[in-house]
C-alpha cells in the first residue's frame, strides 16, 4: 500500500472524530502512519516494525512519554491509532508479520473475486481468502511509492478540510 493511503486515509477517519480540535499539528501525527515502512532502512520489508513485538512496546512508549512530558494524554492516542492503522491496511493489502522475529509467517485477506463477462457472466473466487506471507530481503527490490488510490486519497482529505475552512471562515 502505497505512502499516501497509509496517511490520508486514517487521517480522514481522525479528522472526521475531532474535527472541533483539529489543528496542523495533526499532519505531524500522521507520520506515525508510515513508520512501518522503514523496516525497508532494516533490510526486510514488513519484518520488525510490522510486528506487535515492536509495535506495542513503542505504544506504550509514547504513552509514557507524553505523560511525563506533559502530564496529560492528548496526542499519544492519535499517534497510536495511526500506528496500528498502518497494520489495519496492510492486512488488506498482502498481510501482515503480527509476530515477527517470533513467529516468521505472516498473515493477511485477500478478496479474490472475479466477474468476467462472455456468453454468460461468471463470478469466480467468491470468498475471501487467507494469505501468508513472509518478511522479505528488500535487497533488489522494487517498490512503487505512490498509487492511484492514494491520490484520491489525499485529494478526497483536502476537499473535505478546505470545504470546513470555508465554512468556518464565514
Ligand atoms: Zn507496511
Amino acid at each position: 500500500m502505497d505512502l499516501l493511503t497509509h496517511i490520508f486515509l486514517p487521517l480522514i477517519a481522525i479528522y472526521s472524530l475531532k474535527k472541533e480540535e483539529f489543528s496542523r499539528i495533526y499532519f505531524v501525527i500522521a507520520l506515525f502512519a508510515i513508520l512501518p515502512d522503514f523496516d525497508v532502512f532494516l533490510g526486510i520489508h514488513r519484518g520488525i516494525l510490522h510486528s506487535l513485538v515492536f509495535l506495542i512496546p513503542l505504544a506504550l512508549l509514547l504513552l509514557m512519554l507524553e505523560r511525563l512530558l506533559r502530564s496529560e494524554v492528548r496526542y499519544a492516542y492519535t499517534a497510536i491509532f495511526f500506528l496500528f492503522s498502518h497494520i489495519f491496511l496492510d492486512f488488506f493489502a498482502g498481510g501482515v508479520p503480527f509476530l515477527y522475529p517470533i513467529v516468521e509467517t505472516g498473515i493477511g485477506v485477500e478478496f479474490p473475486m472475479k466477474v468476467s463477462f462472455g456468453s454468460s457472466v461468471v463470478i469466480e473466487d467468491l470468498m475471501p481468502r487467507l494469505v501468508f506471507i513472509t518478511p522479505e530481503s528488500v535487497h533488489g527490490k522494487v517498490f512503487s511509492v505512490l498509487s492511484g488510490f492514494g491520490v484520491v486519497t489525499a485529494t478526497i482529505f483536502a476537499f473535505i478540510w478546505l470545504a470546513d475552512l470555508k465554512f468556518r471562515e464565514r
